[in-house]
């Protein structure tokens, strides 16, 4: 029982063979940058999500990026975007000096207040960016609905969502197109990469000419055997191309995917079991429409049932081994958002209220039920050292 006297890390890639072996033999091959191991992982996420197209990228941002140019995005269009995020999200709307409306969330899921995105919509607004929080989807009938009335695209933040579910349609294609992360904490991971995916041939065109210096071929077409030396640039693109190499580490992940969802899904499971009927804090409040990818494992704290801050729940649950985190410090709480779109905290009382009562627990796939049982024992005893 070595295991209980350590530190709990917030998260821990799962590596197998797999992952190894599949890097060996990329390595091995030579093939260093985008190539055959990219196109199978392509084609494999296509299937998996149930699109024509996926084109592997080196993050979301990327892939995000690609996706707006696509788009037609402009200098001084609108594009909403949820409060509760990460910074990429709305960051690629600023690339083009359009402007990221941000808007209020609901209080319990983090997910985006669907009422509050309608009175956001202006005339100078060209698109929705809902963010599958934590991998709970967002209400993609209502979005969808909206945007077919108003003329806007919809670009999924499926940064968490691999695999989530929406009325039993996995995430993917359920809009017009939609982007996936696989940094090293996300639920499929390379270390880095992103994909996007749509049943759209011109964004999928687009983004796989954009995403290599708007070149009209790809470099392993033109080295092999039946390919040519020649190619033209029709745009000045960008270099966010995917390597072999961390393909083959998705491609492995891919593989691991349903085992790895299980994984999770089992210790959201014990948690929820732990904490049902107490009074501290809220478990996550589950929809019925959705599946979640359980990327996020968050408890909102009953502050009028404690003595100490979330900040300071946070500091117990470290000195007691416990690593956690928090997702996301809003949108408009960050200088930059804050000072160019002039944000106040008054004009997103439940995306303040999730925030200010957030904490992320661990939820990885190899975390053991000794580690588990650690932090729900740790977070009871803190509540009942803490309690009002
Ligand atoms: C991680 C994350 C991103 C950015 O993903 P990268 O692959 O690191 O660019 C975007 N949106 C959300 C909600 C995220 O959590």
């Amino acid at each position: 029982m070595r295991e209980m006297n350590d530190f709990v890390p917030f998260h821990k890639v799962s590596v197998s063979e797999r992952e190894v072996s599949l890097a060996v033999e990329a390595i091995k091959s030579g093939w260093w940058t985008s190539g055959p191991n990219v196109k199978r992982f392509e084609e494999e996420f296509a299937e998996l999500v149930g699109t024509k197209h996926a084109v592997a990228v080196n993050s979301w941002t990327g892939a995000a990026h690609l996706t707006l140019e696509a788009l037609g995005l402009q200098a001084g269009d609108e594009v909403i975007v949820p409060a509760i995020t990460f910074t990429a999200t709305a960051e690629i709307v600023c690339y083009f000096d359009a402007k990221p409306v941000v808007v209020d969330v609901d209080a319990e899921t983090g997910l985006i207040d669907i009422e509050a995105m309608e009175r956001s919509i202006t005339p100078k607004t060209k698109g929705i960016i809902p963010v599958h929080y934590g991998g709970q989807v967002c209400d993609m009938d209502s979005i969808n609905v909206l945007a077919k009335k108003h003329n806007l695209f919809v670009l999924e933040d499926a940064a968490h969502a691999i695999p989530s579910y929406y009325k039993g349609n996995i995430v993917g294609n359920l809009s017009d197109v939609t982007c996936f992360s696989f940094y090293a904490t996300k639920p499929l991971a390379c270390g880095e990469g992103g994909m996007i995916t749509t049943d759209r041939d011109d964004i999928a065109e687009r983004c796989s000419i954009m995403r290599l210096h708007g070149m009209n071929r790809d470099a392993w077409k033109r080295y092999t055997a039946e390919g040519k030396w020649y190619y033209e640039v029709i745009a000045p693109g960008y270099k966010y191309n995917l390597t072999d190499i961390h393909a083959a580490l998705g491609l492995a992940q891919l593989e691991r995917l349903y085992e790895l969802h299980i994984k999770r899904k089992d210790i959201a499971a014990q948690y929820n079991r732990a904490f049902s009927g107490n009074e501290y804090f809220q478990i996550p409040k589950i929809l019925s429409d959705s599946d979640t990818s359980w990327h996020l494992y968050w408890i909102l704290l009953n502050q009028e049932k404690l003595t100490i801050t979330r900040a300071e729940f946070i500091d117990e649950l470290t000195k007691h081994g416990v690593g956690s985190s928090v997702h996301f410090i809003p949108l408009y709480l960050h200088p930059y958002y804050r000072d160019t779109f002039q944000l106040s905290e008054r004009e997103f009382p439940n995306a303040n209220s999730f925030y200010s009562r957030e904490i992320s627990l661990p939820i990885f796939p190899d975390m053991s039920k000794e580690q588990v049982s650690k932090v729900t024992k740790t977070v009871m005893q803190i509540c009942q050292e803490f309690a009002k």
